[in-house]
């Protein structure tokens, strides 16, 4: 038991350097962005430093990326409850995800139902960090086309909702590792989405399922205890 606690402790002050290391490499980050900008402004005759300002542009786009979501998952914030009902919810998380809905040309449904007026009470910005992430995996899956359903469910003594998907689906070998940090099968992927997303509905009490959807996409429910 005592090797286990020290083993603890261990990972614990490595989350906490490793926190402190991707905090301190976004300042340097910011300043290089800002510098490869400058620097496309000047005109050098061919096309070639451009092209080269713009991978780097992208690289650092992309780090940014890593470090923000490693810092969501590895540096917990205190929850801050408000009461809200679920639908409205719903509402600003569907607001945040509308730009990369019509770059996909994804139509979203959102089924609307009496179970919308009920309360929750949680962490706004967190469960709207929750939405995001399950509707960028889907939108992900999915590709160009298509119709995501966002719905409201309940179960005794929850409530929450569910996003079902048109894309292939989650394979059976994968199935355990979705909530692994750095689990993903996407080039571009961080693999951090849906391990924050867990970390969140746990702070919360809350639960996640994962399961497909008849012959085909992906089904993700999340359930919040009600007020
Ligand atoms: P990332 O999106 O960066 O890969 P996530 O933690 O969000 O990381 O997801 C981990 C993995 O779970 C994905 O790489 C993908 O294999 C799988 N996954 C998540 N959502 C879906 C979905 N809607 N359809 C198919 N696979 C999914
Ligand atoms: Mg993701």
């Amino acid at each position: 038991l005592e090797g286990e606690i020290r083993q603890t402790e261990r990972v614990t002050a490595l989350g906490h350097m490793s926190a402190g290391l991707a905090h301190e490499i976004r300042n340097p980050l910011g300043i290089m962005k800002v510098s490869i900008q400058m620097l496309a402004q000047e005109k050098f005759g061919d096309g070639v430093v451009s092209e080269y300002c713009r991978i780097l542009l992208e690289e650092c786009e992309r780090l940014n990326r890593l470090l923000s979501e490693f810092l969501s998952f590895a540096r917990p914030k205190e929850l801050l409850r408000e009461k809200i009902a679920l639908g409205e919810l719903l509402d600003e998380g569907v607001c945040l995800i509308q730009p990369a809905l019509q770059q996909n040309h994804i139509e979203l449904e959102r089924v609307r139902s009496e179970l919308d007026q009920k309360e929750v009470e949680v962490d706004p910005d967190q469960i709207k960090q929750v939405i995001l992430n399950i509707l960028l995996n889907a939108i992900e899956a999915q590709g160009i086309g298509g119709m995501i359903h966002l719905q409201v469910v309940e179960e005794e003594g929850y409530v929450g909702f569910a996003v079902t998907d048109q894309g292939p689906g989650i394979t059976q070998e994968v199935m355990p590792y979705l909530y692994d940090p750095f689990f993903t099968t996407k080039d571009k992927g961080t693999g951090l989405g849906l391990s924050v997303v867990h970390r969140i509905m746990d702070q919360h009490g809350g639960k996640v399922t994962i399961s497909n959807h008849n012959e085909r996409g992906a089904r993700v429910g999340v359930l919040l205890p009600l007020v």
